[in-house]
């Protein structure tokens, strides 16, 4: 039995709003064409969108991590994946540079 299409049509799902479906996936899934608030589109599948896996084109994503990359670095130099940092640079002063032993 073919799974009836969910229909998302002008939902929104964080920055991006489902525009039409544009295909199905082998699960069974429809792919959305959705619309990022940045301007980009992306072709989505309705379950990322409907259990919140995709919520931007992959801009939000970038600027996450961006955010969190600058915190940790205000944050100091705890984190485990920054022990293999020789020096770093506190925000964006070079008279502050922290020198850490590994
Ligand atoms: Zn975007």
């Amino acid at each position: 039995m073919p799974r009836k299409a969910l229909d998302l049509t002008n939902q929104e799902f964080g920055r991006l709003v489902a525009i039409k479906t544009v295909g199905k996936a082998r699960s069974g899934n429809y792919i959305w064409h959705c619309k990022c608030e940045c301007g980009n589109t992306k072709d989505v599948l309705a379950g990322n969108l409907v259990c919140g896996a995709i919520r931007s084109c992959g801009c939000l994503t970038k600027e996450n991590y961006r955010i969190w990359s600058e915190k940790r670095r205000e944050e100091g130099l705890t984190g485990g994946s920054y022990k293999h940092w020789k020096a770093h640079r506190i925000h964006g002063n070079s008279d502050k540079v922290e020198v850490v032993e590994v």
